[in-house]
């Protein structure tokens, strides 16, 4: 390819200021160094992930820096060693990486890459500690890896999903986190028996993904918690069979949920991010076989209190990131059952807008407004 081994200018959205609307401008792209690809971004869409980093509010503040995790693009080059992926390919860059070597990519049990977890404070790449983006030779930093909100990003191998050229990347894209982290959370760590109860704390695509998990897994009872009312009609189409305001409630929802399951609910998977709701979650679920499984971002000093009653009560709780699939070699077994019609990706997307339209994206989630957001790179 013309372009490969060289500098590209192209439009990305950098983040100059917490809290400030992204500036749509363009940027430098270095070329992939050993072991990194280079990709050209299709579609992205917005996670809350972005935005708790954008704030900086309960999060270590990194700027200027391109966010964006959540995508579906192009291999544009590869850099030296890269045997797995060659220009053309279609991919879904991924937060989190399977180095496929290391005890926890040797491990069924953990989709933990010991090289390439994730971590949002890492601005740079690991290879040689630079950022690959730069405006008038200014470093501008990377977020979890990907940096999807720019035109071409530089990721690590590793952290790239191979996947079905057939398949639809204006769909797609949202595997890359939020269908794959609300999903994975119920059937591979929340494990519903059929016919069980299952409490979803926060409805947003997260949320509605993992109460389809509980859906495709035969709970009877699909309990949707959320303190925004307006989530409740679009989740019945995800499965929410009943739903619970806490603020509608003068008791604690996990009094509520209490009494209308005959002791607790069998699993809580938490959605929200909020500490109060993961708390809520645990303290949900029923004595000895009741499983709580936390999936939202928590603030950086968020500590979790609770008294120690509900595990000698044989409570259960757990944590997952991406819903426990490994990236490389999960993501193209979920994107062929996309392709079989298994799942059904569509109703996540509710909006979608020009890349030079992106800071709508970010409006539409603080107002609590639809799942999912598509920016399209190329308009
Ligand atoms: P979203 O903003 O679309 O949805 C969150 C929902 O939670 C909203 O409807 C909100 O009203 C509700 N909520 C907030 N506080 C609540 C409370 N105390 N009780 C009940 N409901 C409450 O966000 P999203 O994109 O669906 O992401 C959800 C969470 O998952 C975020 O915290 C995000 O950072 C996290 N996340 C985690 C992973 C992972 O791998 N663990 C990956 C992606 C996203
Ligand atoms: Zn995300």
């Amino acid at each position: 390819m013309a372009t490969a081994g060289k500098v590209i200018k192209c439009r990305a959205a950098v983040a100059w200021e917490a809290g400030k609307p992204l500036v749509v401008q363009e940027v430098e792209v270095a070329p992939p160094q050993a072991m990194e690809v280079r990709l050209k971004i299709l579609y992205t869409s917005l996670c809350h992930t972005d935005v708790y980093f954008w704030e900086a509010k309960g999060q270590t503040p990194v700027f200027p820096r391109i966010l964006g995790h959540e995508a579906a693009g192009i291999v544009e080059s590869v850099g030296e060693g890269v045997t797995e992926l060659a220009p053309g390919d279609h991919v879904l860059p991924v937060f989190t990486g399977e180095c496929k070597e290391c005890a926890h990519c040797k491990s069924e049990e953990s989709n933990m890459c010991e090289l390439l977890r994730i971590n949002p404070d890492r601005k740079v790449m690991i290879g040689d500690g630079q950022a690959r983006f730069s405006v008038n030779g200014q470093p501008i930093y990377h977020f979890l890896g990907t940096s999807t909100f720019s035109e071409y990003t530089v990721v690590h191998s590793g952290c790239v999903a191979k996947i079905n050229p057939e398949a639809p990347l204006d769909k797609v894209c949202v595997l890359s986190c939020g269908f794959c982290t609300g999903f994975g959370a119920t059937v591979n760590v929340a494990k519903p028996k059929k016919g069980s109860t299952v409490a979803i704390f926060g409805l947003g695509a997260v949320g509605l993904s993992a109460a389809e998990g509980a859906r495709v897994a035969g709970a009877s009872r699909i309990i949707g918690v959320d303190l925004n009312s307006n989530r409740f009609e679009t989740a019945k189409k995800f499965g929410c069979t009943e739903f619970v305001n806490p603020l509608e409630h003068t008791k604690p929802v996990q009094e509520v949920l209490a009494e209308m399951t005959n002791g607790g609910v069998d699993r809580a998977v938490e959605c929200t991010g909020n500490i109060n709701a993961m708390i809520q979650a645990l303290e949900s679920v029923h004595d000895v076989w009741g499983v709580a499984v936390l999936v939202g971002v928590p603030h950086k000093d968020a500590e979790f209190k609770t008294h120690p009653i509900h595990f000698l009560n044989e409570k259960t709780l757990k944590g997952t990131f991406y819903g426990h699939y490994k990236p490389r070699t999960d993501l193209p077994v979920v994107v062929e059952q996309y392709l079989k019609g298994e799942l059904e990706l569509e109703k996540f997307i509710t909006h979608s807008v020009s890349f030079s339209e992106i800071n709508k994206a970010f409006d539409l989630m603080l107002a609590g407004e639809g799942l999912r957001c598509i920016i399209r790179m190329d308009e």
